[in-house]
């Protein structure tokens, strides 16, 4: 078995000695059955991942020995993904696969169609440092609350890039069509960009876009449409198939696991 992990909020260092919360010890004695002695690997988001060893156990608490660090910090890439939640299991499946697909930053964004009337963040916060703990991510995404995504917009930081997946694709005879920015393939839109310039996803809701929210996008210069193919993809589909393909052109895919 595989060295349990587990996403701690204290300071890690040699000689550290950590008493783990409530979470963490159902975790580690109730679910992976580990006892005093036994070996765990932390990691906060700062300063890398280390080995800790279990002392003192009881039925609900643990103190874990920080030993020795076995991975140095390493930055994940400046890469955002806006969704319009969707119903609660999915939107919990955009989260966790964002996570394991190294995003940065997750936000929930409500449009016109979005059809979840809450947005549960410490549920998502929860769903996210899981999916970390996992998949030997060093760091967790950011969790941010539910926003309109007017408000996304009208603060938009200078110099970030936000790739708009368009199921509309690129009709010129729409007022969002050519005049407006054309919806290019995705890949050859990323091939377009300074590697270095951070980027945001945005993903629709199940019923799409509406023309009002498609002109605003498409009228600004930070905006780039693009089409992910002929097909219409579920939301949750779209967030991971668009993940994958700009990690592997602009992102950290040039790397091995445990990198
Ligand atoms: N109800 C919409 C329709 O029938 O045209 C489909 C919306 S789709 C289920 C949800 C979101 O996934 C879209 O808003 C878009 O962001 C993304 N998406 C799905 N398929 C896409 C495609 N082929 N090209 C670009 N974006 C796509």
């Amino acid at each position: 078995m595989a060295t349990p992990r587990l996403f701690l909020d204290s300071p890690l260092h040699e000689g550290a000695h950590i008493e783990l919360g409530k979470e963490a010890c159902h975790y580690i004695l109730t679910v992976m059955r580990l006892k005093g002695g036994d070996q765990v690997r932390i990691f906060n988001g700062q300063d890398g991942e280390w080995l800790g060893e279990l002392g003192d156990v009881s039925k609900k608490t643990a103190i874990l020995a920080v030993t020795r660090q076995v991975r140095e910090q390493r930055k994940t890439p400046d890469l955002e993904l806006l969704f319009a939640p969707v119903k609660k299991t999915r939107t919990d499946f955009i989260v966790e696969k964002a996570t394991e697909l190294g995003v940065s930053i997750i936000r929930p964004v409500l449009t016109h169609r979005t059809i979840a009337d809450k947005v549960r963040v410490e549920r998502l916060m929860a769903t996210a440092r899981e999916a970390a703990e996992q998949t030997e991510r060093l760091d967790l995404p950011d969790v941010e609350d539910a926003v309109s995504l007017e408000k996304v917009l009208k603060d938009w930081p200078e110099g970030r890039v936000l790739i708009f997946c368009d199921e509309a694709g690129d009709n010129p005879g729409e007022d969002w069509g050519a005049d407006a920015g054309r919806a290019g393939p995705l890949l050859e839109v990323l091939k377009t960009l300074d590697p270095n310039q951070p980027v945001s996803l945005l993903i629709g809701p199940e019923g799409g876009f509406d023309d009002k929210e498609r002109t605003l996008l498409r009228s600004l210069d930070c905006v780039r449409p693009v089409s992910l193919g002929p097909r219409i993809l579920r939301a949750d589909t779209a967030a991971c198939a668009a993940l994958g393909v700009i990690q592997a052109v602009i992102g950290d895919w040039s790397l091995t696991p445990r990198q």
